[in-house]
């Protein structure tokens, strides 16, 4: 790939290019993994091997076809990791079914929004979510059946089907040698749709295709070769970042090609967290800046042995350059650094290469295949050194959002740039420093948090005229949520009235731990768009003195 602009950053150039779709692709060499174990429920110790994950997604794939469910529909996934979790994607990757995670957390208010985007035929559930999907099921006319995770049938809705039920027997079955996947279009078929507010606005569906994730399969098998192939045959890695994100999402996936061990466990807990890179000698970690900060802070990391560890990558959000260099200190891991990565570029677009130079607070270089460069607001390219708004292009840049061509164009320029909405620079040697943020996001625990959703739900609040969300800095979670607001006349709303609203609304990770802040007006420019960053600033400062 080349670009004719000097301050276009390329990528080195990608060993092959996969032009099967991904059923196409994953079928033969999941076949080839045989009887590894490539997941391990981190708790319970329970694995599972390729060669029955592989059975269990064809036995879905084939039920899918009995459904009436093909390509172009999508199949969406409510429930906290578990080893039966990846299923339902490798089924819809061999049928051309597109998967779509919702966070488990997600109370039905927000439910609502994201199911209306994707419009999943099939929902999988998992005893904690089930109900929350029935709630609503008579809104959702396309669902056309939930299915529920778990040994015991606890709904009897008429539309509830047992996993279990579909899955029989297959266990002590053969392999069904004679499924094929449906062949489709790699470049026009949607893989995934996962969820991202971009540059603005509410939460968008984001339209990954098969071309995408096999692009991603190649960036990362040109990049990290040593990784991929290594001839450890245990070589295990940790996941602990939800399957519904992004992060998630691809480190199974990457497994999945690996085919070696992956630790799956359903939340972070302190205990559990250390006895699983303990018990199952975990070699690599790529995990968020919260995590990080755990490691390097609490005082029960010190209780375990942790140098099996060669390897801890941070992602999903900034690290600051003091943390690195504690966590390097601290961790005689052979390699500590961090990637950046968007929903929209289906993950990480920057990463240290294996060798590369592990210089503290960047986030890499770009990988294999993708370009980037950073642009002024008129947006002409800058040199080195310069900081501006942070774009891509290249096979691991989205489709675009779901039914939103006008966001999509905002986002995706005429010429195929993708705008990241990130303030950024480079270095001599090409290395990425992320500086700021443009975008109205707010990521609380590595989690987007949009202040367009809260804002949405607040300003219909009967004792609210106006209001704004921001995010407020903290050391070990990021960002905290904040609401600006403006009182109705007369009213006597408290703050903790405020907070108790959104908590009864959204799941945990987007209340307003932040706190809320009365003022008499929200400062906005003529056209009306918020202010935000005066605000932020007010919030520090109102924080600080407090
Ligand atoms: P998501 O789509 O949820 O992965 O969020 C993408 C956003 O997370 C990016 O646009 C950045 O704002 C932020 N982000 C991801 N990785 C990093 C990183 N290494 N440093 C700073 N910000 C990051």
């Amino acid at each position: 790939m080349t670009e004719a602009d000097p301050n276009v950053l390329v990528g080195p150039t990608l060993e092959r290019t996969i032009f099967q779709c991904l059923g196409e692709y994953l079928l033969p060499l999941m076949k080839s993994h045989k009887q590894n174990v490539i997941q391990v429920d981190g708790v319970t110790g329970e694995s599972l091997t390729a060669d029955i994950l592989l059975k269990r997604a064809i036995k879905l794939a084939k039920w899918f076809r009995y459904q009436g469910i093909s390509v172009g529909d999508c199949a969406g996934v409510n429930s906290e990791n578990h080893l039966e979790y990846y299923t339902v994607p490798l089924a819809g990757f061999f049928e051309g079914v597109a998967f779509t995670g919702f966070n488990p957390d997600y109370t039905p208010w927000e439910l609502k929004h994201v199911m209306n985007l994707s419009k999943p035929k099939v929902v999988f559930c998992s005893y904690r979510t089930v109900d929350k999907v029935l709630l609503n099921l008579h809104e959702y006319q396309f669902i056309q059946l939930v299915v529920l995770f778990g040994k015991e049938r606890r709904s009897y809705h008429p539309k509830v089907v047992m996993f279990n039920e579909i899955m029989g027997n297959v266990n002590k079955e053969e392999l069904d040698e004679s499924y094929t996947a449906v062949p489709v279009d790699s470049k026009e078929t949607l893989a995934t749709i996962l969820y991202s507010s971009g540059t603005t606005g509410l939460p968008k569906g984001v339209m990954c295709t098969h071309f995408n994730l096999t692009s991603f399969t190649e960036t990362t098998f040109t990049q990290f070769r040593d990784i991929m192939l290594s001839p450890d045959p245990y070589d295990a890695m940790l996941v602990v970042m939800p399957l519904f994100h992004g992060f998630g999402f691809t480190l199974m996936y990457m497994n999945l090609i690996r085919g070696k061990s992956l630790i799956l466990l359903d939340k972070f807990k302190p205990r559990t967290f250390l006895e699983a890179l303990v018990k199952y000698r975990v070699t690599r970690l790529s995990v968020p800046p919260p995590l990080i900060l755990f490691l390097i802070k609490h005082p029960l990391v010190k209780e375990y042995d942790l140098s099996s560890i060669k390897e801890i990558r941070s992602g999903a959000a900034p690290l600051s350059a003091d943390i690195q260099k504690e966590l390097k200190e601290k961790f005689q891991a052979e390699h500590v650094s961090q990637a950046y990565g968007m929903t929209e570029t289906t993950l990480s677009v920057l990463a240290v290469p294996p060798g590369g130079l592990e210089k503290i607070g960047s986030s890499g270089k770009v990988v294999p295949g993708m370009m980037a460069k950073v642009v002024d607001q008129q947006g002409r390219s800058l040199g080195k050194y310069q900081r501006g708004e942070l774009c891509f292009k290249g096979p691991l840049v989205m489709k675009g959002y779901v039914d939103n061509p006008e966001a999509t164009r905002n986002t995706i320029d005429k010429d195929g740039w993708l705008h990241s909405g990130d303030i950024i620079y480079y270095d001599d040697d090409g290395y990425f420093y992320i500086v700021d943020r443009l975008k109205e996001l707010i990521k609380y625990n590595g989690f987007q948090v949009a202040p367009a959703e809260l804002e949405a739900l607040l300003v219909n609040h009967p004792s609210i005229d106006d209001v704004a969300v921001v995010g407020l800095p903290d050391e070990a979670l990021g960002e905290l949520p904040l609401a600006f607001a403006v009182k109705k006349p007369s009213s006597n709303l408290t703050e903790q009235d405020v907070e108790k609203f959104v908590e009864d609304h959204v799941s945990p990770g987007k209340r307003l731990k932040g706190g809320v802040i009365f003022v008499a007006e929200i400062p906005r420019n003529p056209s009306g768009k918020i202010l935000r960053r005066v605000l932020k600033e007010k919030a520090i400062e109102i924080k600080a003195k407090a």
